[in-house]
């Protein structure tokens, strides 16, 4: 069996970050926008280091506008993911970017997301759920009224709260209140940490926000004594290793440490994080990591096991993909 068959869970995906580049040239086109300088020769987006992927990311995500985008672009996103064999995705989703925090136009957005999530599962069988994430370098005030906008739908299929942005602006801390809120409404939380900031910030989100949950998180493995709490309270690290060797964290892909992190116990799972930005698909990820590391099919399977039982979703819905998991032909 190919690691493209295999069936996949994958937990961190950002829903603009993941926008396939068709999708947003024909976007652009029909708003007479011209984001020609964002792509390269083969139509894929084109950045030198990270300052132009923000840039990049910028441009190309800005063209979506309304919540009707955002059911085309979902459409377009679970497609992708379910040929690369993904059978349930958690997708950030941030109030910032679809309807700037106001919780009716919000709702809007959300819905049209959902449904178009439901039309994918109807066609593909594709599970998608959302964690609202607020932006870090926004600013916690700014984070509160994304939280509430989370604890307001949150439900069946928004299921989560996070944090993203600019590890190095502000502390964990400054956003405790917006994580209260989200946990007292029943969401899982995860936050971004661990990636361009070093073990610090992974502690602090531990013990800030008390997230189950580290998006990256693989700067742990520059602390001992950290990589053993990670292992002993069970913290999931949503680690996505091309993102980190695409934006220059790790030179090439056996330098990366999610293999290290593996041996000593902790329980990694892989993500794509924004897949066409940085050239990469699970099957991709899932390959180089079998080129590094050796990793086999058993090796994915474990890891999908761990993904699904850290997933944010109803115990039914884990269930039910469990068993797909389970049944799979590997
Ligand atoms: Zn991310």
């Amino acid at each position: 069996m190919s690691l493209r068959a295999l069936p996949k869970v994958e937990l961190h995906l950002h829903l603009e970050g993941a926008a396939p580049p068709a999708l947003i040239r024909d976007m652009a086109r029909a708003r007479h926008v011209d984001l020609s300088g964002i792509f390269d020769a083969a139509g894929g987006y084109r950045y030198r280091d990270f300052t132009a992927f923000l840039r990049v990311y910028e441009a190309a995500t800005a063209v979506l506008q309304t919540p009707e985008d955002y059911a085309r672009l979902t459409r377009a996103v679970l497609e992708a993911a379910a040929s690369e064999g993904v059978v349930y995705l958690e997708t950030f989703v941030s109030p910032d970017f679809c309807g700037g925090r106001d919780l009716l136009a919000w709702r809007e957005y959300l819905d049209a997301i959902s449904e178009a999530a439901a039309a994918s599962e109807r066609d593909s069988g594709i599970v998608m759920r959302a964690i609202v994430t607020c932006i870090r370098h926004f600013g916690p005030d700014k984070a509160r009224q994304a939280a509430l906008c989370a604890a307001e739908t949150a439900g069946a299929f928004l299921v989560g709260f996070g944090i993203a942005g600019a590890e190095t602006a502000g502390r964990p801390g400054d956003f405790a209140y917006a994580f209260d809120m989200a946990r007292e409404a029943g969401l899982g939380l995860t936050a971004h940490a661990g990636e361009w900031a070093g073990p610090v910030s992974v502690r602090e989100a531990l013990d800030d926000l008390r997230v189950s949950r580290i998006g990256h998180g693989v700067r742990a493995v520059e602390d001992p004594a950290l990589v053993d709490r990670l292992a002993e309270a069970g913290t999931v690290l949503e680690v996505c290793p091309g993102s980190n060797i695409a934006l220059g964290l790790y030179p090439d892909w056996r330098a990366h440490p999610i293999d290290r992190l593996r041996a000593a116990g902790v329980k990694v799972t892989v993500s794509t994080d924004d897949p066409p930005f940085f050239h990469t698909t699970m099957t991709g990820e899932y390959d180089r990591l079998a080129d590094a590391f050796g990793w086999e099919a058993a090796d994915f399977a474990d890891i999908n096991r761990i993904a699904m039982a850290a997933a944010f979703c109803d115990e039914a819905t884990k269930d039910a993909i469990a068993k797909r998991l389970e049944t799979a032909d590997v």
